[in-house]
Order: C-alpha cells, then structure tokens, then sequence
C-alpha cells in the first residue's frame, strides 16, 4: 500500500507514530519520518494513524481523507427565503 504525507500539514503530533510505529517515526530535527510503501500488513494501523491525525495530513492509496468534508446530506431540502 502506499500513502503519502503532507508535511507541509504535519505539526509533528507523532499521533500516527503511537498508532503504527512501523510506519510513522518522529526524528529529531527532521521531524516525521515514514514508509511510504507499507506493508499491507499494515493498512490497520495505517488507517488508523490517518483518522487520527489531529491535522488530516496522511493520505492513504486512492483514500483522501482531507478531502472528506464533513457533508450533511439533507433530504427535502426547503427553499424558502
Ligand atoms: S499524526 Fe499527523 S500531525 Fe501528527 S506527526 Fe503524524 S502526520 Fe504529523
């Protein structure tokens, strides 16, 4: 699997590196360091990691979480003034 970070985002929680510590590893003054071809194996932790970047900065395969606005689908939507 492969995944992508946004550095430019990542403020360096290290949540991902608590959640899948074969993938994610903070370093020093290089900051987050990570495996962008992980094991399948992994895709779990991985996807876990992602959810809980507090900052949305893990991308997943085809997976965009970032791009996953918070939409309240309404039914019967009433167009009145
Ligand atoms: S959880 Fe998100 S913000 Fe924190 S280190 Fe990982 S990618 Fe960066």
């Amino acid at each position: 699997m492969r995944l992508v970070v946004d550095l430019n985002r990542c403020q360096g929680y290290a949540q991902c590196a608590f959640l899948a510590p074969d993938v994610f590893a903070m370093h020093g003054d290089e900051g987050l360091l990570y495996d962008p071809q992980a094991a399948a194996a992994q895709r779990e932790r991985v996807l876990q990691a992602a959810a809980a970047c507090p900052v949305q900065a893990i991308l997943v395969d085809g997976l965009d979480l970032a791009a996953t606005a918070p939409a309240a689908a309404s039914h019967g939507e009433a167009s009145d003034g």
